[in-house]
């Protein structure tokens, strides 16, 4: 029994949090955002559908499931979604795809942004409950427009410190609704090491980008008390094309000054230029290992994710690894990805844990 035990902990598998959503899901989303829809009615519809989504991650096999962040229109969208100050559909977004909100007011919290959501989520699921919240920095990198925000928050980094105190008090409710597991987004810091991004992004100084990012993080990662945080970083990704490339070398040795407990990184990605990095994995922290090419619509076999693992392994010993897909597969409503392959991905990842638990567990 012990041994069993033993073995069920090795391996565990994540989402890294948003599912493809049914289209009715997406225009109950868009009809809330544009008024067409009350928030009640909007919540109630929202209520129906989402056991569907924990259903099929329990089915799948997964430790930890989400409510595969249908309620939100993205995972940045869910600040403006709760908190006043914005001019929503303001900018176009990196990938030029949607438009996101700009803040042009002091910010001043509605309602809570994920704890009503996780406290339906502790409910529904049998299984352990991940919920994710922004990061501060992306926060300020995406929603933060001198040509929109100068009069309310003179700097992007004064309006990344008026983010904190929110997202430490949603990490306080996030631990009171009794989520198993926290993950704070953060895609940003990986994609720093892009020349390309930080061009696009007028971001000369990366040292001091990343001193900024780990500042940020920590500030909100102390609030969450006991319960377990990650961080999740990717190359970001819309219909099916990832936006910067680059592998973690030059962000590996910040990792290990970041205060959450495990990363969820981005490793099955061509972009991420393969595991040997993983060397200089801060030995303190637990690795999420990106096992699934969301964005390749061919389903991994377990065999190729046991592998995928098993190179990690050569790095991390297996007590310190868990798995996950390489990012959401839907991270905005708009980005088109199917449900039933992301259903055979997962089933797959949580295959491959069990190939794994056999042969690596005592
Ligand atoms: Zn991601």
């Amino acid at each position: 029994m012990t041994t069993r035990t033993r073995n069920d902990q090795l391996f565990q598998t994540y989402v890294v949090g948003s599912l493809p959503r049914p289209r009715w899901v997406r225009d109950v989303i868009e009809d809330r955002r544009d008024g067409r829809l009350s928030t009640q009615d909007a919540d109630r519809l929202l209520d129906s559908a989402i056991p569907s989504a924990i259903a099929m991650q329990e089915r799948a096999g997964l430790t930890y499931v989400s409510d595969g962040e249908w309620r939100r229109e993205s995972y940045i969208k869910v600040f403006s979604e709760h908190v006043d100050g914005f001019k929503l559909e303001a900018v176009p977004s990196v990938s030029r795809v949607v438009k996101e909100p700009a803040v042009v007011n002091p910010l001043r919290q509605r309602s809570p942004l994920a704890a009503d959501a996780a406290r339906f989520l502790v409910k529904a699921t049998s299984q352990k409950s991940i919920v994710a919240i922004p990061s501060p920095y992306i926060l300020g990198w995406r929603t933060w427009h001198a040509e929109y925000s100068k009069t309310a928050y003179p700097t992007r980094e004064e309006y990344m410190e008026a983010c904190v105190p929110i997202l430490q008090s949603e990490m306080r409710a996030l631990a009171d609704a009794g989520v198993d597991h926290i993950q704070i987004d953060e895609p940003w810091l990986l994609m720093l090491v892009d020349p390309e991004h930080r061009k696009r992004i007028g971001a000369t100084d990366m040292e001091k980008q990343i001193e900024l990012c780990v500042k940020m993080v920590n500030a909100v990662t102390e609030a969450a008390g006991d319960v377990p945080t990650s961080m999740h970083l990717c190359h970001a990704h819309f219909n099916r094309q990832r936006y910067s490339e680059g592998g973690y070398e030059p962000i590996i040795d910040a990792l290990g000054e970041i205060k959450v407990k495990r990363f969820a990184m981005e490793f099955a990605a061509p972009q991420s230029h393969g595991v040997d990095v993983l060397a200089r994995f801060p030995k303190s922290k637990i690795l999420g290992l990106g096992v699934i090419d969301h964005c390749d619509a061919q389903v991994e076999d377990p065999s190729t994710v046991v592998a995928r693992v098993e190179a990690a392994l050569k790095y991390v010993p297996p007590a310190r690894v868990t798995l996950n897909p390489d990012c959401g597969f839907s991270p905005s409503t708009q980005n088109p990805m199917n449900f039933d392959e992301a259903y055979l991905k997962l089933a797959s990842m949580c295959k491959a844990a069990e190939i794994l638990r056999e042969r690596h567990g005592r």
